[in-house]
């Protein structure tokens, strides 16, 4: 009898015209463009693309999705629930990148593939903790792929938040704190809910997300929309997308203190390119270590690198005896999202 190793085995996923797809199954998983189902890891534009005719997504993660794209047919899962496409089974396994974001556990009985869209390893009170799967080729994210990116941990980076906040609130300016609108400001939200009993004044394109988190239970600290024509709230902080930079809501105000949360700002230079006098270094993306940690953990013997710094995470895979190679994929290298 001869038993095939991975590598000759028939791929559960290959890459198409319209996205990530497995063919046993005729699913794709975040396609970039319309298709029949279309298995959704998470709601952020580049994963979650309207157009499809039947999607899937898990079920914490169901009302964004449905805010997004207005899918015309959707079913939600439960976490390790296996859904049946055929011969393959697949389960929605939660990510710890956004509220709702999963990995796709995919199998035919045989091998498993694991397709983990966006994820992040450290602990977010906002959304389900990313659980490692077993596998055999593991397709994985790697925006931050590269050894300089350490988070460092959400306690230390609060911690310069707050003292931030204060300053401009003792200076008498208004500060503003830039972070992606789906998932980065509901985290900074929660995160402020466990250490304060402070305040903030959200942007219209963050708030009207926030009811998704709170129908999912999700603790937030209290805050008010941001409007033409505040109430004075002194000591209160803006929480607003970095699109909205220079626009009226903001221009408003007298004095700004700006700030921007991503994993970019571990990069001064990028801080410096969007004219920020602060950055604080809030990912929902894994770093190096992230990574390096969560392909040892799955045992994968295959590594496909998608969307980031590919090349640099393969080559220090494949010296370390993983096989590994780079996948080209639609989804954005937005360092707004990050
Ligand atoms: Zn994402
Ligand atoms: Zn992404």
């Amino acid at each position: 009898m001869v038993t095939k190793n991975s590598a000759d085995r028939d791929p559960l996923v290959i890459v198409t015209r319209e996205g990530l797809y497995c063919p046993q199954a005729d699913v794709y998983i975040d396609p970039w463009r319309p298709v029949q189902t279309a298995l959704i890891t998470h709601a952020h534009a580049d994963h979650a693309r309207p157009g499809s005719a039947h999607y899937h997504c898990l079920s914490s993660g169901s009302e964004l999705l449905t805010q997004r794209v207005r899918p015309p047919l959707l079913t939600s899962h439960e976490a390790h629930q296996p859904v049946k496409f055929g011969p393959i089974t697949c389960q929605f396994v939660p990510a710890g990148h956004v509220l709702g974001s999963a990995q796709i556990r995919i199998t035919d009985g045989e091998q498993v593939w694991v397709v983990t869209g966006d994820y992040k390893r450290i602990d977010d009170p906002s959304c389900a903790r990313f659980e490692p799967i077993a596998c055999d080729v593991l397709i994985t994210e790697a925006t931050f792929a590269l050894p300089i990116y350490r988070w460092p941990s959400m306690d230390q980076v609060m911690a310069e938040v707050l003292q931030w906040w204060d300053q401009a609130v003792r200076k008498q300016r208004q500060p503003v704190l830039y972070c992606y609108a789906l998932g980065k400001a509901q985290r900074i939200m929660a995160e402020l809910a466990l250490r304060s009993s402070r305040d903030v004044i959200v942007h219209p394109t963050i708030a009207q997300l926030i009811p998704a988190y709170e129908s999912q239970g999700v603790s937030l600290c209290p805050w008010q929309p941001l409007v033409k024509h505040p109430k004075p709230a002194p000591g209160s902080l803006i929480l607003a997308p970095p699109g909205a930079q220079g626009g009226h809501l903001l221009t408003q105000f007298k004095a700004l203190d700006e700030a921007m949360a991503s994993g970019w700002m571990q990069i001064r230079g990028v801080r410096r390119r969007r004219a920020l006098p602060r950055g604080f270094v809030i990912s929902d993306h894994a770093d190096w270590d992230g990574l390096l940690r969560t392909v040892q953990e799955t045992g994968a013997s295959r590594v496909l690198a998608t969307h980031g710094e590919t090349r640099v995470l393969t080559d220090y895979l494949n010296r370390q005896g993983i096989q590994a190679a780079r996948l080209a994929t639609g989804y954005g290298q937005d360092e707004d999202h990050a």
